[in-house]
């Protein structure tokens, strides 16, 4: 249409100055054969004059027009382009984004959060999805009281992920008709609440943990000093009790240190070429201490290829004898332990495992297995001298090797505990 009304406007030029070229020519041809005289020449002149006045002040006002239409469409082009790179850009936040109109229905919602409350929640009232007081009263504030923050509110859903929600005003641009409106932001804060979390129990367990035999030995102390102050062969029985208690708060701080260490190194890649049978061989003499009293046997068992991985001996060599105390602990009296390593099917790995023919673990505890401080028989745990702290080490030790501790069970047959390693 546009491109139909500048080819007519040309066309419209170009016939007026043929009418000017041929009457010129004409009074050319006249003038040459002595048919005009100065008077009627100075008439065509003036015609012609005015042709050309004519035909400059169309040309000027086509040249304007068309540049009214340029920049219109320059205009709209821009404001358009704006709106999408808006939208494009919020919808690439990674955290859910609501734009909410004074009536409380959604105006724009970005991909995050249409993946937090659902993908048809445009022109609801946002109360369906935020149904927190303290944010209807937010968003209130923002179009009654014309405040640009109205602060900060918590907001966990039914899946217990956890938000802070900043809800903000909005405001149109003078030119376009967009009114003002809320913005509500989520920024997500459920790992950092978890982690809060864990910490806090942290602190509680091993203070409790360090509690209970302190007790103990304060308790002898007071006895030793009192009651039992001329009581020979009772303080010897005491004496030894406490021996053994402040052992275990000895092991409790070793195991505590440790697992800090562990965490502090968990970025750096082992690089260690270790021989993984040697390494086996010498923890099964330093376990076997404890397995005698039990009656426990080990068996080994290591494939030829499966000998040289790449670990941190001093890491490795703990996950195996942590392995294999407990097998030797929590093992039936009389039975055999094995351990074995072999060569995995992409033989890139090698995969070893420790299994036992001891009580075996129930399904409900074995996902709860490797947090710290967490044990199957509390008492039985405690009696064998446990931490409760050593499945936590192992796991922290092997994620550092990029592994994990694959636990398979089955009640009264025994457990089995398995873990890879990169071969050299
Ligand atoms: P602990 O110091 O109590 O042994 P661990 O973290 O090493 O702590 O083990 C956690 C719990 O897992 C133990 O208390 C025990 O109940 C259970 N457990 C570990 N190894 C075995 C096993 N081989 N057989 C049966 N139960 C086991």
């Amino acid at each position: 249409m546009e491109k139909m009304r500048e080819s007519a406007g040309i066309q419209a030029l170009l016939s007026e100055r043929t009418i000017i070229i041929v009457l010129l020519a004409l009074l050319a041809f006249f003038w040459s054969v002595d048919l005009v005289d100065s008077v009627a020449a100075l008439f065509v002149f003036v015609i012609i004059a005015s042709l050309l006045l004519r035909l400059e002040f169309k040309k000027h006002r086509m040249a304007l027009k068309l540049r009214a239409t340029e920049s219109k469409k320059l205009e709209f082009n821009k404001h358009g382009g704006i709106k999408s790179v808006r939208a494009n850009t919020l919808n690439a936040v990674p955290l859910p984004i609501l734009i909410i109109g004074e009536d409380h229905r959604i105006s724009f919602s970005n991909q995050a959060a249409n993946d937090l409350l659902g993908s048809d929640i445009i022109n609801n009232d946002v109360y369906l999805y935020l149904r927190k007081s303290k944010i209807m009263k937010a968003i209130k504030s923002i179009f009654e009281g014309g405040k640009k923050h109205a602060g900060v509110v918590r907001y966990t859903n039914k899946q217990k992920r956890s938000f802070d929600v900043t809800i903000s005003r909005v405001s149109g641009t003078g030119g376009d008709d967009v009114p003002t409106q809320a913005m509500a932001f989520f920024y997500e804060i459920t790992s950092m609440l978890q982690t809060e979390q864990m910490r806090v129990d942290f602190v509680a367990n091993a203070s409790h943990e360090l509690r209970t035999p302190l007790s103990s030995l304060i308790g002898f102390i007071e006895t030793l000093q009192g009651p039992a102050k001329d009581d020979a062969p009772a303080q010897e029985r005491f004496l030894g009790i406490m021996q053994s208690e402040a052992e275990r708060m000895v092991r409790l701080i070793d195991d505590l240190l440790s697992l800090s260490k562990i965490e502090m190194s968990r970025h750096e890649v082992p690089e260690t070429i270790v021989n993984v049978e040697t390494m086996i061989q010498s923890v099964l003499l330093t376990a076997s201490k404890v397995a005698k009293e039990r009656n426990i046997e080990f068996s080994c068992e290591i494939e030829k290829k499966a000998t040289k991985a790449i670990a941190d001996p001093d890491q490795l060599m703990q996950v195996l004898l942590n392995l294999c105390i407990n097998a030797a602990k929590y093992a039936d009296r009389e039975s055999t332990v094995h351990v074995e390593a072999r060569l995995s099917k992409t033989r890139k790995f090698i995969n070893v495992s420790i299994r036992d023919e001891g009580p075996g673990i129930s399904k409900e505890h074995l996902a709860r297995l490797t947090e710290r401080f967490y044990r199957v028989d509390n008492a039985r745990s405690r009696k064998m001298g446990g931490t409760g702290l050593g499945l936590a080490i192992v796991k922290h030790i092997l994620l550092r090797h990029d592994s994990m501790l694959d636990v398979k069970s089955a009640v009264g047959k025994g457990t089995t505990f398995s873990f890879k390693l990169r071969r050299a």
